[in-house]
């Protein structure tokens, strides 16, 4: 098994490729062969000390994704791999480790803190389940993070419900620290909080980032909040990665029509400059019974014909920046393709 050492800067720290999860649906008293297509055939990786956000409506598939590489639910198809080690294949103290350098933050802080518990237990429980340090070690390492994100030494004996949402999520930060990950998995880690403390908790995990060589794959649903801390996103639709791309590429050139649709709909910066507001048909699919061809196509205001019938590939459109649409293949409308770039 290939040590932590032979990962090369140029390798990714985690790999997810063609990453597929249906779940069954269950109608009545007996399970119908029916399934949620809640992620499909997504790909991307992560470099050590990046940030790659993941951003899409509520039921694009994102958290699905994060949670499927976390382990917490089985993929239907796909593979990650994590320091060049297949995720999906861990057992035992393989799977041990993996979870000690694979961390998750929630939306809802409340998940990793036990309400019955004392907070300097909760941030030290980690440890106490991996079996790491002796207890006055562990009341250290509980000190010096709780001190990290911001509280001092009598806060440990307080209760969860003692805390406001902003500082329960800065435990949960603490907490996800305890064992010196290398990935952290942060599933909308903000979109519960007040804009204020929004962006009190994205600087904290800059600066964590930073002192701690930490990567985060981040998930949220508002493009503008993914922008304050990502390098590369990716765009999710309907269980598709349908872009991704180096942030400012993304911003400066959005290519696929739903990514314009959720640029659109960030608030200009300045009440002079406007920003035209992209207006979508209709609301998103069920992923019970996607679309055929592209599952944007009952939505885009630039559906041809091939749209409804021809899933569209990942095609490389400038370094780094990929985008699943029939708008940028040469075969289906030269003359609209050409149109819609010089629109950007
Ligand atoms: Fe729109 Fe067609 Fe592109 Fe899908 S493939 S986003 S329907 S233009």
């Amino acid at each position: 098994m290939p040590s932590v050492t032979s990962v090369t800067k140029h390798e990714p720290l985690l790999e997810v490729k063609h990453l597929t999860k249906y779940f069954a649906v269950k109608s009545g008293s007996s399970w119908r062969k029916q399934q949620v297509k809640a992620v499909e055939d997504v790909s991307f990786a992560i470099y050590e000390g990046e940030t790659y956000g993941l951003v899409g409506e509520s039921g694009s598939g994102k958290s699905t994704t994060g949670r499927t590489i976390m382990r917490l639910t089985d993929p239907s198809a796909g593979e990650a791999f994590f320091q060049n080690q297949d995720v999906f294949s861990l057992r035992s103290k393989e799977l041990q480790n993996f979870r000690r350098e694979v961390q998750m933050i929630f939306q809802d802080p409340n998940s990793s803190l036990d309400p019955k518990k004392r907070i300097g237990y909760s941030v030290a429980e980690p440890m106490i389940i991996h079996g790491q340090g002796t207890k006055a070690k562990r009341k250290e390492r509980v000190l010096e993070l709780m001190s990290r994100v911001g509280f001092s030494p009598h806060h440990l004996e307080r209760f969860p419900h003692e805390f406001s949402g902003g500082q329960r999520q800065r435990i949960g930060i603490a907490k996800a620290l305890a064992l010196n990950p290398k990935l952290i998995v942060c599933d909308e880690p903000v979109s519960a909080l007040d804009v204020s403390i929004q962006s009190q908790i994205l600087n904290l995990l800059v600066e964590l980032q930073s002192e701690f060589q930490l990567s985060y794959l981040f998930i949220a649903h508002d493009l503008s909040v993914v922008r304050h801390i990502a390098d590369r996103i990716g765009v999710m639709y309907l269980g598709h990665l349908v872009e991704q791309a180096p942030t400012d590429e993304l911003f400066a050139h959005p290519l696929h029509p739903y990514t314009q649709f959720l640029l659109s709909a960030i608030p200009a910066p300045h009440p002079k400059l406007k920003r035209e507001r992209i207006i979508l048909q209709g609301d998103i699919p069920s992923p019970l019974n996607p679309p055929p061809g592209c599952v944007f196509h009952t939505r885009c205001p630039f559906v041809m014909d091939v749209c409804r019938q021809v899933k569209p590939v990942n095609r490389e459109i400038s370094t780094g920046h990929t985008v699943q649409c029939h708008l940028y293949e040469e075969s289906a409308s030269e003359d609209l393709t050409i149109s819609r770039r010089k629109g950007d």
